[in-house]
């Protein structure tokens, strides 16, 4: 008998778990239900596309139904799933185009139905011009609406924010970020590295407005003038809310394990709770190696490692996954930054006992026709030497000497094996003590 298999959601998560499954199952009737008029949107993109660096959209596109119809998938656009019922295997669709319902059934269910903007219930949020930042028809709203505003307010500093606002900077627009932490980047960086980065962007002129929450908007003829905070009131033509993300999974809620949030507990395997329905992306939690514990990390990098195990453990358990440090980069001006795992910051607040060793060093040798400086910071556990978390910033790009330290985290290494571990030594690129060894000798 032929297997039916329904996938719910197609950007990264699904569009992995799709292409995979069509090579490993030929048989297999894949169905694929996506409601946005689009699929395998690459959101990273938005920013760049908004400051024109990607001046057309379509390069953010990597798949089409086209493409995955020559697989032998059926992709329905703009097909809403209103109800799944995982005891009768069954979902109720709606087609958007023309209003009809009607009920499907799977064999086996791949949910990657990702997450969706925190939007704050406050006076004023539906005001015109107070926008989302996620996908294609975000990024097409923002690049209109900003062509005729001239004061933009973007709340929110974690990595989506700085690059947004980065981008109005450059497009000429008047800047105003505003966060309530006491700092930008404040889940991916210590102060040492946001102290930098925040003068980066005071430098260029864009205001930053931390430590202080948006409790309102004020308006004129239904569209946004000013957005009010705790500390003081900010004039916007227009305002990005990128505040974080919250897993939309509500048509599994009651019929899997969740956690508070509402992101899925997936096994190794990508199992959710419920036999034969399988998550992946940022619909679910992720095991954050540094803690051991499920943690709430959306990433495309988690979304797409998830969905290809999806597709490979769908008819056994083949293939594990191996958590995740949450490692994310991101190019601030002439910075380039990285980090992977756990900040002193937060390790501290989970009350972990943990030490740190900071090294401010030249790249290269000061022989060499030029060099920059560059701070590595690496975290540890104070009794166990474990490494939990780093933290890379230089002009030179140093950022995959982050993506070293990320499978260190992964593989439970020390400061002691980082010290003496080969690294390569050549004067275009480090010293003879590569930074990762120097960060280790100097923990011991
Ligand atoms: C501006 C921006 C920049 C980013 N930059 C990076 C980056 O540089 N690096 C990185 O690793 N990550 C980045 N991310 C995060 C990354 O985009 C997400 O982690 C990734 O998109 C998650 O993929 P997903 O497939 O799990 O879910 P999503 O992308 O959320 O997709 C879920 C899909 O499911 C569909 N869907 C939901 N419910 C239903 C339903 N009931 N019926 C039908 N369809 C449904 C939605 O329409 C959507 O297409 C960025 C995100 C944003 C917004």
């Amino acid at each position: 008998m032929t297997m039916n298999i329904i996938v719910v959601g197609c950007t990264h998560a699904g569009t992995a778990a799709i292409t995979q499954m069509a090579k490993l199952y030929p048989d297999a009737r894949i169905t694929v239900y996506e409601r946005n008029d689009n699929i395998s949107f690459l959101s990273c993109g938005i920013a760049l596309h908004v400051g024109g660096v990607v001046k057309d959209a379509g390069q953010l596109f990597y798949a089409t139904p086209d493409q995955l119809a020559g697989l032998g998938v059926k992709t329905n656009m703009k097909h809403d799933v209103l109800v799944v019922d995982t005891d009768a295997k069954t979902l109720l669709v709606r087609n958007l185009a023309t209003g009809e319902k009607f009920t499907d059934s799977y064999d086996k269910l791949i949910m990657t139905t990702g997450s969706w903007p925190i939007i704050p219930q406050m006076e004023g949020i539906g005001l015109d011009n107070i926008v989302l930042c996620k996908n294609y028809n975000h990024s097409q709203a923002i690049i209109e609406k900003a062509k005729k505003a001239d004061r933009i307010a973007v709340i929110g500093a974690g990595y989506i924010g700085i690059e947004l606002v980065e981008a109005f900077e450059q497009l000429g627009k008047q800047v105003t970020l505003i966060d309530n932490m006491e700092r930008i980047l404040y889940k991916y960086l210590d102060r040492e590295f946001t102290d930098l980065t925040e003068q980066a962007l005071i430098d260029k002129g864009i205001a930053i407005a931390t430590g202080q929450t948006v409790t309102s908007f004020g308006g004129k003829d239904g569209r946004v003038t000013t957005v009010m905070t705790t500390a003081g009131e900010y004039e916007a033509d227009l305002v990005v809310l990128c505040i974080g993300f919250r897993p939309n999974t509500g048509l599994l809620s009651g019929q899997v394990d969740m956690l508070p949030n509402g992101a899925i507990l997936v096994d190794e395997y990508m199992r959710t709770s419920k036999e034969d329905v399988f998550a992946a992306g940022d619909s679910c939690a992720v095991r954050y190696n540094p803690t051991g514990q499920h943690a709430y990390i959306p990433l495309a990098t988690n979304a797409v490692r998830m969905g290809t195990l999806a597709a490979k453990n769908l008819l056994r358990p083949t293939v594990k996954y191996l958590g995740t440090q949450g490692t994310s980069g991101i190019k601030i001006y002439d910075y380039n930054i990285a980090s992977t795992g756990m900040t002193e910051t937060a390790a501290l607040a989970a009350g972990m006992n943990v030490k740190n060793v900071t090294i401010i060093d030249n790249y290269r040798p000061e022989f060499m026709p030029t060099y920059e400086q560059v701070t590595l910071k690496v975290v540890y556990e104070t009794d166990s030497r474990r490494i939990i978390g780093a933290q890379v910033l230089s002009k030179a790009d140093l950022t995959q000497s982050i993506n070293t330290l990320s499978v260190c985290i992964q593989n439970r290494m020390t400061m002691e094996e980082l010290s003496y571990v080969d690294f390569f030594f050549q004067p275009h690129y480090n010293k003879p003590w590569n930074l990762l060894n120097q960060a280790g000798l100097q923990a011991i």
